[in-house]
């Protein structure tokens, strides 16, 4: 009987799933050094045991898919590094450490593009996201009515990701403070800068087709304060705007007054 060896020992073995993916020594270091810094600890018999175990490990959500991800990045690494022995080339195992290390850490950064110094190596990467904790930080706002007569609408515009899926929002007031109308819209995947944007556009179309004004538009975007962004009504309403009033309505970062 014809028995293929293996290429990835210096002393061929019976080549079988088992033995590339599971039982070898360089397969046994590198599942080893993973699972150690992963708190998982599973008798490395079987390749299927073992992916069970990444799959159903516990950690915090924010490594679940890092988790997931891992059996499949460690066998592909694997396999790669079998073929070179195959076809005359030679990968050590501190470079499939390596490049598991970097897949890991690519993965990390794309799906958490949002957390800045995302560590290079697993086991920091595991210490950083199980003490992760979000920055808050809080700013009391007070909403103010606005005057006798106005309309005013409160727009915002948010992606998660940045680019990434993104939806806008606006709701328009009386100057009693009640509703007159609210709108959300998904945008699909773009910028904060857009959705902010889109989102002032959407809420001074609907209210010039509604004629609510004269109309206070209020933003909490950044970038439209800073580059200060006005839509300056030329009418009998808007000219009847004091000093005081102007400064006022300035502040939020848009203000619009009588279109007509
Ligand atoms: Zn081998």
């Amino acid at each position: 009987m014809v028995m293929s060896r293996c290429w990835c020992c210096q002393q061929p073995q019976k080549e079988s799933i088992e033995h590339i993916f599971v039982t070898s020594p360089t397969t046994y270091k590198v599942w080893n050094l993973f699972m150690g810094a992963a708190g998982i600890s599973v008798q490395l018999i079987q390749l299927k045991q073992i992916i069970r175990h990444w799959w159903y490990a516990h950690c915090c959500p924010k490594l679940k898919p890092l988790f997931q991800a891992v059996p499949a990045i460690i066998t592909w690494e694997l396999w790669k590094r079998r073929n070179a022995g195959k076809h005359g080339g030679s990968v050590s195992p501190n470079m499939v450490i390596h490049e598991i290390n970097r897949t890991l850490h690519q993965l990390a950064r794309v799906g958490y593009a949002w957390i800045p110094n995302i560590p290079l190596l697993w086991p920091d990467m595991i210490q950083y996201f199980e003490g992760y904790k979000p920055i808050l930080i809080t700013t009391r706002v007070t909403w103010q009515l606005p005057f006798h007569g106005w309309y005013k609408s409160n727009t915002d515009g948010a992606s998660k990701g940045n680019p990434g899926p993104s939806s806008l929002g606006f709701c328009v007031r009386d100057d009693e403070g009640d509703v007159v109308y609210p709108r959300a819209v998904d945008l699909g995947v773009t910028t904060n800068v857009v959705a902010e944007a889109k989102a002032i556009l959407q809420g001074l179309e609907y209210c010039v087709e509604h004629d609510l004004h004269p109309l206070i538009l209020e933003t909490d975007s950044l970038m439209m304060k800073k580059n200060d962004v006005y839509i300056k009504g030329s009418s009998r309403e808007g000219s009847k705007l004091t000093r005081s009033q102007k400064g006022t309505i300035s502040k939020p970062g848009l203000c619009f007054a009588n279109p007509a």
